[in-house]
């Protein structure tokens, strides 16, 4: 079993204070008894930024994308070989924001699931429904194909280093964050689904929940033992609810 892994997600924002001051701080809160693994995620410019503040604390970095080329006439994107340049460890992938605003299909996300992994990057993937398709008893079927699509042509091996993290869409930054009940139908199915294709051993598959997790809500979502952590958008760059999650962990 890992330690829980608690990604925050800056997406196109910064800390109020500098980011030196904002991860120290952040350091300070985090107690070294709590076994969990925090990683944060700001925007490529302040990567080397974020990458030296985490440098002497027990936090990692990650990327919010990826391209998968190595280099060349591809104006606006980042390699993999760049990112790992950079000190990342994680790179977000497919995120629905992603999917949504700039058009990503489940063939794109797989070749970047591919590059990240050939960069020795651990690629968190996310999937998830939107509120259409769960009205419409669509979920599983959408989780499924997502899941599957992505990690299309990897081995087993490989597999084994991707973290999924499940946000259901309709979560996503509305404050209606999914039950336990909900969460862990969908971390099940997903988990079965690795397990059936690439006879994975369930201990060893490390799954998310993303979608307005809070100060409040954390503790609750991680007495289930099917939730290995969270990907943590609006909360991660709130001082005192991103350290309330991590202490949820214990
Ligand atoms: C996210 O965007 O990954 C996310 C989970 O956002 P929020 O926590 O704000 O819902």
């Amino acid at each position: 079993m890992f330690p829980r892994l608690i990604v925050g997600n800056w997406k196109m924002n910064v800390p109020t204070t500098t980011t030196n001051l904002f991860v120290a701080q952040l350091a300070k809160r985090v107690s070294a008894n709590v076994p969990v693994e925090v990683v944060l995620a700001p925007p490529f410019p302040f990567l080397s930024e974020v990458g030296s503040a985490v440098a002497g604390t027990s936090f990692t970095l990650a990327a919010q994308n990826v391209f998968w080329e190595e280099q060349g006439a591809y104006t606006g994107e980042v390699s993999g070989a760049m990112l790992k340049s950079l000190g990342c460890q994680y790179v977000l992938i497919g995120h629905s924001e992603r999917r949504k605003i700039f058009g990503e299909s489940d063939d794109e996300i797989n070749k970047k699931v591919k590059a990240v992994l050939h960069h020795d990057l651990f690629p968190i993937l996310c999937v998830g429904e939107s509120l259409e398709e769960r009205d419409a008893g669509q979920t599983h079927h959408v989780v499924r194909v997502q899941t599957l699509a992505g990690l299309q042509g990897l081995e087993k091996v490989d597999v084994s280093k991707v973290t999924l993290a499940y946000e259901p869409v309709w979560a996503i930054g509305t404050g209606r964050a999914a039950s336990v009940d909900q969460a862990e139908d969908v971390h099940g199915l997903v988990r079965e689904t690795l397990c059936e294709q690439w006879s994975l051993a369930p201990q060893f598959i490390r799954i998310l929940y993303g979608g307005s997790v809070s100060g409040e809500n954390a503790g609750v979502l991680f007495q289930s033992d099917q939730i290995n952590g969270a990907l943590v958008g609006k909360a991660c760059l709130d001082l005192d609810a991103f350290a309330s999650i991590i202490a949820s962990t214990a």
